[in-house]
């Protein structure tokens, strides 16, 4: 749309056309959406009001309820947007365009357009998950998975490199699956019947010369096999820090949930990421009050939970979401328990948080610094620790060597190395 001459402008400025990616994760989620579609048209009622995203694809019909909507817009139809807009401009009818996503066998590919931030880019190479897990109803929203052909993945990180960018974040929503559809039969794809996964993606972006760091969005656990760790390891970019998503610690409410694998199964792969990589940090996400969790299964989890030590550990409190087999299911767990356990594991994780980060304390570590803030400039290690260095040097996008003197509110407090000489 920018080739085309529009501008982006801030969300509460007068703007002709307002694009609302909606999301659907979960009931709240489509509450927030519902509320900012309302509002928007008190700032501009001549606007061009555009629904797509999530919500947009999996529930139409609750958003053709609110008359404000010009133009609702499913997953496949995003990437033509700027066609609908010029459409919905010239009708006087408000458009519904939502097709079935699980039909779609190809990766919609957004070619150049990349999310920079100032030091990092993410770099999208897939979608859709076919894991269906029982509280998620992502498999609805965006369908089966579709990988991004390499050769443009190469040519996007390519071109982001020339532009400075030294990190990329390598994501999906199912990024593990990487690849799994270029074998499939009916896949009309160049690459179809050739064997291309993650891995082999991972050591092309290797080999482009100005990036520096490759960052892993989250994956699974069945993806960590000895081949998969033995080839990573080789990688210099790979950032040492793995988001394995792990949701509870007990097998029975693992096996509610649908997901495929077993704690012992979890354990293995943490083992092999921790063999191969020295000083390596494992993040996960939790579900907390998932139904049927009893004290017992709750009891699992922490004890799973303290035995692996994760860096880092994001809580959520179990919230249903209709549509999936979840939200039907009997023993919901009451509202004051999911808060109880969430605030066990949240002390949990920020006890193994600080006490990772006091190991380094006289170290030296390597920080990528992205932002000033304050008289300090702030960025990550490769293992994603959040570093500071007073400082009135300019050091936005530079990697820098620099000494931990202490940790505070979960950061470490860094000084320059030859202070010390
Ligand atoms: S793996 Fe499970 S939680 Fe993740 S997107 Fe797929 S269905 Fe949802």
């Amino acid at each position: 749309m920018m080739n085309m001459g529009y501008k982006i402008v801030d969300f509460n400025e007068k703007a002709d056309v307002y694009i609302i990616n909606t999301c659907t994760v979960t009931n709240m989620a489509d509450k927030k959406s519902r509320q900012i579609l309302r509002r928007v048209k008190e700032i501009n009622p001549k606007s061009i009001l555009v629904a797509c995203g999530c919500y947009a694809q999996v529930a139409k019909k609750e958003l053709e309820k609110i008359p404000e909507i010009d133009l609702i817009l499913g997953i496949n139809e995003k990437n033509e947007i700027e066609k609908y807009i010029e459409n919905a401009m010239n009708s006087k009818q408000n458009i519904t365009q939502v097709s079935e996503v699980a039909n779609q066998k190809e990766f919609l590919d957004f070619g150049a357009v990349t999310y920079t931030e100032k030091t990092r880019a993410v770099i999208k190479v897939q979608d859709g998950c076919n894991q269906f897990c029982s509280y998620c109803i992502i498999p609805y929203a965006r369908g089966r998975i579709r990988s991004r052909k390499p050769q443009s993945v190469l040519d996007e990180i390519q071109k982001i490199s020339m532009q400075g960018i030294k990190e990329v974040v390598i994501t999906g929503i199912h990024v593990a699956s990487y690849g799994k559809d270029f074998l499939q039969d009916n896949n009309p794809t160049e690459e179809a019947n050739t064997s291309y996964y993650l891995i082999d993606l991972l050591e092309d972006i290797q080999k482009i010369d100005r990036i520096k760091r490759i960052r892993l969005g989250s994956l699974e656990p069945s993806l960590i096999t000895k081949e998969f760790t033995t080839r990573l390891s080789k990688l210099s970019k790979i950032c040492n820090q793995f988001h394995l998503s792990l949701q509870s610690g007990c097998n029975s409410t693992l096996k509610r949930m649908n997901r495929k694998y077993t704690i012992e199964d979890f354990e293995n792969g943490v083992n092999l990421l921790r063999q191969a990589f020295p000083n390596v940090h494992i993040t996960t996400d939790i579900i907390v009050g998932f139904p049927g969790e009893t004290d017992e299964e709750f009891k699992q989890t922490y004890e799973f939970l303290s035995k692996i030590k994760f860096y880092k550990m994001h809580i959520f409190k179990y919230s249903p979401r209709k549509g999936t087999v979840a939200a039907n299911m009997p023993n919901q767990i009451d509202g004051n328990k999911k808060e109880e356990r969430s605030n066990l594991l949240i002390e949990l994780s920020n006890k193994n948080e600080e006490d990772f980060q006091k190991q380094y304390i006289g170290k030296q570590i390597e920080v990528l610094f992205e932002d000033k803030e304050g008289e300090y400039f702030k960025g990550h290690t490769a293992n994603y620790m959040v570093a500071k260095l007073k400082t009135n040097e300019n050091l936005e996008n530079v990697i820098k060597k620099v000494e931990v003197a202490g940790t505070k509110n979960l950061e470490l407090i860094c000084k320059e190395i030859s202070e010390q000489m």
